[in-house]
């Protein structure tokens, strides 16, 4: 059984969601405050959090960074935002978010969201996949599954790490599904629909100009930085690496 942790502070909502969550099979746990969530969420393992952004004590996307932090314990995260928040749920996926729902919303649709984080997300695959230093038993060098090049830059799947020239690019898991997602699909053209198909999770409901948000974060940290043309823009279809 898989255990939620909502974080809400308007409590007829919190309640709402715990009813329905629990009638669906799941086991709930509820906090309204944001300093007593991250507590919880730290000293407990929950499968997912559904967390709301305006909370007291500490705000969610300060409690979503900490949960995120090296040695945080990487939660899965679903946000609750408030409509027009375009900022907060781009700055909530770049903190880490698996998925933001906008307030006021269908209790289906929160439910369908919950089922695909918790499959694209199980238990501990979080842990595992900004461990890193687990992995002392391959080799540098000694197998080249996973490792996606161009020119200087490297993706190794594994380790969950992207350099350039050797210099290591901090990307959030976001930034690093869709520039393997690029790097596996070399001189192909992805379309918006299938970058966030394979970035978002085919269940994902949302504005397809977050495919673009991400292509831009992605350019700053790699093209802008390093001074190369890598994402090019295929008018009117999407993107392209081109080897
Ligand atoms: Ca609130």
């Amino acid at each position: 059984m898989s255990h939620i942790l909502v974080v809400e502070d308007e409590e007829k909502l919190a309640r709402f969601v715990e009813l329905e969550l629990i009638h669906e099979g799941y086991e709930v746990t509820k906090s309204g405050d944001g300093r007593e969530a991250l507590e919880l969420a730290t000293n407990n393992s929950y499968d997912l959090i559904l967390l709301d952004i305006m909370l007291p004590g500490l705000n969610g996307l300060e409690v979503l960074r900490r949960i995120n932090n090296p040695g945080g314990p990487h939660t899965p995260v679903i946000l609750l935002t408030a409509r027009d928040a375009v900022m907060d749920k781009v700055s909530g996926l770049d903190a880490g978010a698996v998925d933001y729902i906008t307030k006021p919303f269908a209790i289906e649709e929160l439910l369908a969201r919950i089922r695909v984080a918790l499959k694209l997300h199980p238990a501990g695959a979080a842990l595992q996949g900004t461990s890193g230093s687990g992995d002392t038993a391959h080799v540098a060098g000694d197998d080249q599954e996973g490792i996606h090049r161009w020119k200087s830059l490297v993706l190794d799947e594994k380790k969950h790490r992207v350099t350039y020239d050797g210099k290591e690019i901090t990307l959030t898991n976001r930034e690093f599904e869709m520039l393997k997602v690029f790097l596996t699909n070399l001189d192909i053209v992805m379309t918006r629909d299938t970058l966030l198909e394979k970035v978002c999770g085919y269940d994902y409901v949302g504005e397809t100009n977050i495919v673009d948000v991400y292509v831009r974060f992605l350019r700053s940290k790699i093209d802008e930085a390093f001074d190369v043309k890598m994402i090019e823009t295929v008018r009117g279809v999407g993107y392209v690496i081109k080897s």
